[in-house]
This record gives C-alpha cells, sequence and structure tokens, in this order.
C-alpha cells in the first residue's frame, strides 16, 4: 500500500487590526514565516477582528502592507474572523448545550466593585495570570430558571464558562505540549491550569464571541498544527486546551516566543508609535536592520 506523504505543517500570524504592527509582532510573523519555510510547510495569516468596537479596516491594510516590507508571503484567501461569527456561536451553543456556560450581566465596574468592598475586609481576592481580579461567579449559582429568564431578558449579557464544572469532566490533567518557554522558563509537558483565570467570558455582551473561543475553532478549522506567538499569551493556552478538549478539536503544538520590550523594559503596546513597523520603514531602514535589531537572521 503506498505510504502517504506526511501532513505538512500549518503556521499562522494571527494579528488584530486594532494597531499598528509593532516590532513585537515582526518576530511573531517572522518566526512563523521561516519556520513554516523550513519545514516545508504552509503559513497563514488570520485576522482577528471580532472586536468591532476597536478593529479598522485601514489597520488591516496597514498589517498587509508590513508584512509584505518585511518581504513575508502568505496564502490567499486571508481569514478574518468577522466573516465566520455563526461558527463561534455554533461552538458556544455546543457548550450551552452541555450545560456549561451560563449568563452574565455583572459590567467589569460591578466586578471591581464587589472585589473591593471583599478587600476592604482585609483579605486579597484572586487575581488571574494577567493581574485582573476573578470574576466572584455569583450568577453561576443562580438556578437554570433564572439563568434563562437572565438571558431572555434582552439586558446586556456575556457567556461564561463554569471551569470547574468544564474541568470536572476530564479524568486526567488537561496539558499541552511546549517548545518554546513560559515566563517563567516552563518547557516540555505543561498541566494547564484553566482555573487561574476563574470563569472566563467566551461571548461579551458587545461581540458575539471572545478571543479564546474564536481562537480555538479557528485554529482547527485551519488546521493549525503549530501555534507559535508571544510569551504573554502563555497562560491564555490553559483556556485553549480547555476549550479544545470540550469542542474535541485537535491539539496543537505549542511554542510562545521571547518578547520585545520596550526602552521601559515593558511589553511593546500598539500605541508605541516609535518601535512601529511603519515608523522604521518610514525612517528608510531596511527590512534586514529590522531582522538584525530584533535577532532573527
Ligand atoms: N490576535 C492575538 C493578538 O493580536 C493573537 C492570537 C494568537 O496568536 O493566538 O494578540
Amino acid at each position: 500500500m503506498p505510504v502517504p506523504p506526511p501532513a505538512r505543517p500549518v503556521f499562522r500570524f494571527a494579528p488584530s487590526p486594532n494597531g499598528l504592527l509593532h516590532l513585537g509582532h515582526a518576530l511573531s510573523a517572522i518566526i512563523n514565516h521561516d519556520r513554516a519555510a523550513a519545514a516545508g510547510g504552509r503559513f497563514l495569516i488570520r485576522i482577528e477582528d471580532i472586536d468591532r468596537t476597536r478593529c479598522r479596516p485601514e489597520f488591516e491594510t496597514a498589517i498587509f502592507e508590513d508584512l509584505a516590507w518585511l518581504g513575508l508571503s502568505w496564502e490567499r484567501p486571508v481569514r478574518r474572523q468577522s466573516d465566520h461569527l455563526d461558527l463561534y456561536g455554533a461552538a458556544l451553543q455546543r457548550l450551552r448545550d452541555l450545560g456549561l456556560v451560563y449568563p452574565s450581566v455583572m459590567t467589569r465596574g460591578e466586578i471591581k466593585a464587589a472585589v473591593a468592598v471583599y478587600e476592604a475586609g482585609g483579605q486579597a481576592w484572586p487575581r488571574d495570570p494577567d493581574g485582573t481580579a476573578l470574576y466572584p461567579g455569583h450568577e453561576r449559582d443562580l438556578s437554570a430558571s433564572r439563568q434563562e429568564a437572565l438571558a431572555m431578558s434582552g439586558r446586556a449579557h456575556a457567556w461564561r464558562l463554569d471551569v470547574a464544572k468544564a474541568v470536572s469532566l476530564f479524568a486526567g490533567p488537561i496539558t499541552w505540549r511546549e517548545t518554546g518557554a513560559g515566563p517563567a522558563g516552563e518547557t516540555g509537558l505543561i498541566a494547564a491550569d484553566p482555573a487561574a483565570w476563574g470563569d472566563v467570558v467566551l461571548s461579551r455582551s458587545d461581540a458575539p464571541s471572545s478571543y479564546h473561543l474564536s481562537v480555538v475553532v479557528d485554529d482547527a478549522l485551519q488546521g493549525i498544527t503549530h501555534v507559535v506567538r508571544g510569551r504573554d499569551l502563555y497562560h491564555a493556552t490553559s483556556v485553549h486546551r480547555l476549550l479544545q478538549r470540550l469542542l474535541d478539536l485537535p491539539e496543537p503544538v505549542y511554542h510562545h516566543h521571547r518578547l520585545i520590550l520596550g526602552p521601559d523594559g515593558r511589553k511593546l503596546s500598539k500605541s508605541n508609535g516609535d518601535t512601529g513597523i511603519a515608523a522604521f520603514r518610514a525612517a528608510g531602514r531596511s527590512p534586514a536592520e529590522l531582522r538584525a535589531m530584533i535577532g532573527v537572521q
């Protein structure tokens, strides 16, 4: 019998068009592109634009210009998340059918206020890996009929994952294979800790999906075998692995790479204009100089 050819690895760079790309994005895009090329694999770009309030078409255009200037080439058509909202809705429905999500009307401000009241009593409230106070879980314990009424009430609400219930469905630990490193040097087989995030939001009141839900749905649909991204998303992988297990999605290999820090020693942000790829281009510097500057040859 003929032996089927080995599957080609599939890499992706998944920017959100809510600002200009900076040198950290350049590093991510170049590593993905170069690894795909070296492995005879595919390199895809995905536009993560579910947050319609912050994403703009001119940023999307700028992303493609910057990546082309860097000398990267990618497959077309490019997938745009806003074209696939129904798929994220279907994934959410599946989790609803499993009884794993619940409507949550508490706003960020209300959560902050509830946590402040608690902390005024002298006790520290748990924080997620990004330092945000965990959702207190008030609405999780409402009866099914009250949850249903809340969902139908017309009030703006998010859908949250009951993480403890979701995790309890699996006997052993949920793991992933890390070929890069986490913030504390974690590498190899990693035990996911989704509870560190509390009951994450899977669909927001002002956006029909969340980053976590759409990223796992798309990585699966696009056949991504290697997720290569900045170390700032290392801890989010715990949520992604839980969602992949719940939705029966395949498990990619994860590689979290170093971050490029600004002169102040902090992670770059899209508002750091001077560390943008566009500013670098405008200053007459070359793609080779940019590669040298961020340490990729
Ligand atoms: N869209 C995310 C960002 O711009 C990246 C998502 C990912 O690589 O998983 O930070």
